[in-house]
C-alpha cells in the first residue's frame, strides 16, 4: 500500500516523499487511517517501527485547521524522556516543512523563560515530558482546556519511570470531548487499565506481540565470567562484522569506567549516562550520530528511544535487570528494515534476568560460549587507532556506585539547569507567525527552548 493511499494531504505526502520513504511501515499504515478519522488509538509497537510518524503524520493535516491561542495548546505529545521529546520535535519539522504550525517543546534541564515566551504565543503542538508540564501547569502558564489532541508515547515507559500519576492528573485537565493516542511497546496490566480508563472506544493496533523483539535483530547471548568481559567487548567492537555500537550497561559508574578504558584503548568512544548534564549528553549523542564516534557506552535511562539510523550492534555488557529494557536496548539497531545485531554478554550469575527476558520474548536466545568461542581473545588485545580525535571526557564523577534508577532520576533531573555556556542561540520555536520555516531544532539547538 502507497501512503497516498491513507488519507494523508498532499503536502504531507511531499514531505513524506522528500524524507526518502515509499511505503508505510505496519503501524504507519494500521494507524494513520483511524486517527484522521477522529479515533482513539493504542498502538502496541516497539520503537524502530515508524511509529512517530504514525501520529505525527495524521497529527500535521488534523491541526492544519483551526488557529491556536494564547497559553492553550491544541496539542498535546507526551513522551518519557527529553531525549524522545526532542526526536518528536524533530519529526513535526521535517513533515510539518509544507505546513504552518507551531510547536513548543516542554522539558526539564533548560531554562523555562523561552518555554513560557513560546507558549504565551500560542501553539498547535506542544510537547512535553510529564514533570516539566506539571511545573509550568502549577505556576499557571498554561491552559489545556484547548487541547483536543492527546499522545502519550511509550507509556510503559512512563510507568517505569513513575509518571503514571503525573499523567492521570493531566488527563483530568483535558476536554472531555477529545482525541487520545496511546503508544507503548508492551501493555503491562497497569497501561492497560489507564488505556480503559481514559480512553473511548479505541481501536488496537498491534504490530509485533508485544515484548517480541524485530526480527531483523540477530540475538545472541554470549556466556562469559565477569573479569572475561572488557577483553570480549574489545573483540567484538575489533571484529568484521561491526560498524557502530550503542554499549549498555546497568550502572553509570560502569558506563563511566567501560568509557574510559575504551578510550584508553584508542576507541572512538563517547557515553550517555544520567550524570551528565542535558547539553553533554546531546553533545554526544550528536557524535554519535554524525560517525565522529562509533562506539556510544550508554545507560538505559539515557539512551531510551535514541534514534540513529544504521547502528550495527546494540551491546548488552550487563543484562538489564528488568527484561523488557532488553527488548528497547536491542530496538536501538535494527530499524526501520535493516539488519542489526544485538549481543548480550552474560555471566553464570545473570541466569534469573536472563530467565526473566527469555520468558518476556517467549524466545530461547542463542547461547555462544565466551570462554571457547573466538571471541575470546588469545593475548593482550591490540591497540586501535581512534578515528577521529575525541574532547575531553566531560560529566564525570558523582555517585559512583548508584545505580540508574529510572524512576528519581528523571524527576532530579528536570531540575538541573544546563549551563549557560553550552546552550545553543539557534531557536526552534516558530517566530511569531507561526511559521516553521526558522532554524531546525534537531539536538543542538532545543536547548534554547
Ligand atoms: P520510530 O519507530 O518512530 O522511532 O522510527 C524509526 C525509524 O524509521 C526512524 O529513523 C524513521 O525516520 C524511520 N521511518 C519512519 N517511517 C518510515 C517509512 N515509512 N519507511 C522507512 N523508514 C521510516
Amino acid at each position: 500500500m502507497p501512503f497516498a493511499d491513507l488519507g494523508l494531504s498532499d503536502q504531507l505526502l511531499r514531505a513524506v516523499t522528500d524524507s526518502g520513504y515509499d511505503v508505510p511501515t505496519p503501524i504507519q499504515k494500521g494507524a494513520i487511517p483511524p486517527v484522521l478519522m477522529g479515533k482513539d488509538l493504542i498502538g502496541i509497537a516497539q520503537t524502530g517501527t515508524g511509529k512517530t510518524a504514525s501520529f505525527v503524520l495524521p497529527m500535521i493535516d488534523i491541526l492544519a485547521e483551526g488557529r491556536s491561542r494564547a497559553r492553550m495548546p491544541r496539542s498535546l505529545i507526551l513522551e518519557p524522556t527529553r531525549e524522545l521529546a526532542a526526536q518528536v520535535a524533530e519529526n513535526f519539522e521535517k513533515y510539518g516543512k509544507y505546513h504552518k504550525l507551531s510547536m513548543a517543546l516542554l522539558i526539564g534541564g533548560v531554562q523555562m523563560g523561552d518555554q513560557v515566551k513560546a507558549l504565551e504565543k500560542g501553539v498547535d503542538v506542544l510537547i512535553a515530558t510529564p514533570g516539566r508540564l506539571m511545573d509550568l501547569f502549577s505556576r499557571g502558564k498554561i491552559l489545556l482546556t484547548d487541547c483536543n489532541l492527546l499522545v502519550i508515547d511509550e507509556a510503559d515507559r512512563m510507568l517505569d519511570m513513575g509518571f503514571i500519576p503525573d499523567i492521570e492528573e493531566i488527563w483530568t485537565k483535558l476536554p472531555k470531548a477529545r482525541q487520545t493516542l496511546l503508544f507503548s511497546a508492551t501493555m503491562p496490566p497497569p497501561i492497560k487499565k489507564l488505556a480503559d480508563k481514559f480512553l473511548s472506544d479505541p481501536k488496537t493496533i498491534e504490530v509485533a506481540r508485544p515484548a517480541t523483539a524485530n526480527i531483523n535483530i540477530e540475538q545472541r547471548l554470549v556466556i562469559t565470567r565477569g573479569d572475561k568481559k572488557r577483553d570480549l567487548l574489545r573483540t567484538i567492537l575489533r571484529g568484521e562484522e561491526f560498524k557502530n555500537a550503542i554499549v549498555f550497561c546497568n550502572k553509570k559508574t560502569t558506563v563511566r569506567e567501560l568509557y574510559t578504558s575504551l578510550k584508553r584503548s584508542g576507541f572512538a568512544v563517547g557515553q550517555i549516562q544520567g550524570d551528565m548534564d542535558q547539553s553533554d549528553r546531546i553533545a554526544e549523542f550528536d557524535r554519535f550520530k554524525k560517525d565522529e564516534i562509533t562506539i556510544l557506552v550508554a545507560s538505559d535511562v539515557a539512551a531510551r528511544g535514541l534514534d540513529v539510523k544504521g547502528v550495527s550492534h546494540v551491546i548488552n555488557f550487563d543484562v538489564p535487570w528488568q527484561p523488557d529494557d532488553y527488548i528497547h536496548r536491542i530496538g536501538r539497531t535494527g530499524r526501520a528494515g535493516a539488519k542489526g545485531i544485538a549481543i548480550t554478554l552474560a555471566t553464570r550469575e545473570d541466569g534469573e534476568a536472563v530467565a526473566a527476558i527469555e520468558k518476556l520474548t517467549g524466545i530461547k536466545l542463542p547461547r555462544v560460549d565466551g570462554e571457547k568461542s573466538e571471541a575470546t581473545p588469545a593475548e593482550e588485545p591490540r591497540r586501535q587507532e581512534p578515528r577521529r580525535t575525541e574532547p575531553p571526557a566531560k560529566g564525570r564523577g558523582r555517585s559512583p556506585t548508584k545505580p540508574e534508577s529510572k524512576p528519581r532520576e528523571p524527576i532530579v533531573q528536570e531540575e538541573r539547569p544546563v549551563a549557560a555556556k553550552s546552550r545553543k542561540a539557534a531557536s526552534p520555536l516558530p517566530d511569531g507567525d507561526g511559521d516553521w520555516n526558522g532554524p531546525v531544532p534537531g539536538f543542538l539547538s532545543f536547548g534554547a527552548l
